[in-house]
């Protein structure tokens, strides 16, 4: 069962100058960055009440993340929903049609179990899910 929204992920060119229009015009305050490599991405987290707002910025040229800005530029990316067992959200989502891009979890920033449903099953919207942070 999904708990909550953890978090929205939001695709940008450099986390760096994304960062001022975060921390300056909406005041958050940015909780960690993180470079995740099997994903080719360096990520930054900012809380807001109990959602985070995940800044992605690709660290090679064919990360997924700068696919996705080439071809459809800066803004959001994912959104990421927080459940007790990931794998057996997947596994219920793929026995009702769904398509997965992720048959198996794997390790996400804040060493979440995370996956990814297809785009093409979620409207168009790519959707997460992500387990609760392990530390
Ligand atoms: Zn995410």
């Amino acid at each position: 069962m999904l708990k909550k929204i953890d978090h929205l992920g939001i695709a940008v060119h450099s986390i760096t100058e994304a960062r001022t229009f975060y921390e300056d015009i909406l005041g958050l305050v940015c909780e960690k960055e993180e470079e995740i490599s099997s994903q080719k991405v360096k990520t930054a987290f900012f809380l807001l009440g109990e959602t985070h707002i995940e800044l992605l910025e690709p660290t090679s040229d064919d990360s997924p993340i700068a696919k996705f800005l080439e071809s459809r530029g800066e803004g959001l990316h994912h959104v990421a929903y927080r459940c007790d067992d990931v794998s057996k959200q997947l596994e219920q989502a793929k026995e009702k049609g769904c398509r997965l891009i992720h048959e198996i979890p794997f390790t996400g920033a804040g060493n979440k179990q995370v996956a990814f449903l297809h785009p093409r099953s979620s409207h168009g919207l790519l959707t997460e899910f992500c387990s609760e942070e392990q530390t």
